[in-house]
């Protein structure tokens, strides 16, 4: 018997998607493909930035919100730095505000998590954990990035109460109090720099005899009086009191002597790196060697005509929401644009 197709409205779809009319068993998902004509990939401020400006130029985006939508702001109490707030915000309802926001504006909020994508032809295929699969003539990624972690439970059960990732969120909530910073790259000593100008004393805490950070960056930091460095140095616990327990020091051991110690301070800034959120996009887009998205400089273009990146996931310098937020927005005009461009010009869009 002669095989016929149904016919497939997405070029690529049939590959996978349309049923035969002969006894040969045919790959089909369980479910239709969607189709968008721009699919945004996380949650966060980039995410839902893209999402509103996507919205308002009638893109009518779908944005796939992961397991954890937010990001990072969901584990941030106090936000003080996101312009537009004269009061103090809670991360959590900053993010829940953005995500309305782009509800209202026209985009569809998908909690689902992509678990493949295929960005090798348009349109663009994203598989996810339901087994829903999206076709998007354009994309936005903006999967963030996750700050690091020593591994202690204090970490864990004392952020927002003296344990951060972050100095420029919560740096300002130590005027005049004692901070230890874990780490010896540019992250750690920036973070370092900055809480000078909030904090009585700044120790540096390194595991090593010598800063991986930049020559300038330590020239800085040793000339600065206001800090102390403790080298050899490992965080073996931090010690919290009061109600609601607050941190008030450090449980330290020197790895060259094994020697044990107690430093107290006020709080403590982790600051041994972040690791981006591109495990699902190896293979499918350049990266540089720490796994972040590259972008042209000044725009949010990746290496895929029409995959475009946003926020923290390309950003390894400003990680701020703001800055996350403003790329959004870079990268739906970028993708409004493209896709112009690719309606005016079908065979741009065979490249
Ligand atoms: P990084 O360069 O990877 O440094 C991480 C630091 O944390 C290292 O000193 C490392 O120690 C330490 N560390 C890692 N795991 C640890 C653990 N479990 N316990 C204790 N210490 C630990 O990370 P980063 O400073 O965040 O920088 C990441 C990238 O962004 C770099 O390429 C950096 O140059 C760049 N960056 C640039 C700027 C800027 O241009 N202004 C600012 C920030 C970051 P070891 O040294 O012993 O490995």
């Amino acid at each position: 018997m002669a095989e016929r197709w149904f016919p497939c409205p997405a070029r690529r779809a049939a590959d996978m998607l349309c049923m035969s009319t002969t006894d040969r068993p045919m790959p089909h998902p369980a479910v239709p493909a969607n189709q968008t004509r721009l699919l945004i990939i996380g949650a966060g401020p980039a995410g839902y930035t893209a999402a509103i400006y996507a919205a308002r130029a009638a893109l009518e985006p779908a944005l796939v919100a992961g397991l954890q939508p937010g990001g990072q702001l969901m584990i941030t109490t106090d936000v003080e730095n996101y312009p537009g707030f004269a009061e103090v915000i809670q991360g959590p309802f900053l993010m829940e505000q953005m995500a309305a926001q782009a509800e209202h504006v026209g985009t569809r909020i998908v909690h689902d998590l992509v678990t493949r994508v295929d960005f090798s032809a348009r349109p663009f295929t994203c598989w996810l954990d339901s087994g829903a699969v999206w076709l998007a003539d354009a994309v936005v990624i903006a999967t963030g990035a996750q700050a690091r972690w020593l591994g202690l439970p204090a970490e864990q059960h004392l952020q927002g109460a003296g344990v951060s990732a972050c100095a420029t969120c919560d740096g300002f909530f130590y005027r005049g109090k004692r901070v230890a910073v874990v780490g010896g790259g540019n992250t750690a000593v920036e973070e370092a720099l900055y809480l000078t100008h909030h904090a009585s004393h700044v120790t540096l805490i390194h595991r090593r005899d010598a800063l991986r950070a930049e020559h300038i960056l330590q020239k800085r930091l040793f000339a600065n009086p206001k800090v102390s460095l403790i080298w050899n140095t490992v965080v073996e616990d931090i010690t919290a009191s009061g109600t609601p327990a607050t941190v008030d020091g450090v449980r330290l051991r020197d790895v060259s002597t094994g020697a044990e110690s107690v430093l107290p301070v006020d709080g403590v800034f982790i600051a041994i790196g972040h690791t981006p959120t591109t495990a699902l996009f190896i293979g499918q887009i350049a990266m540089d060697a720490e796994g972040y998205v590259q972008t042209v400089p000044g725009s949010t273009r990746t290496s895929v005509p029409g995959v475009f990146a946003a926020g923290d996931v390309q950003d390894k310098v400003f990680r701020q929401a703001v800055t996350a937020a403003g790329t959004g927005c870079m990268a739906a005009l970028e993708a409004e644009k493209f896709l112009a461009a690719v309606a005016e010009a079908p065979a741009l869009a065979a490249e």
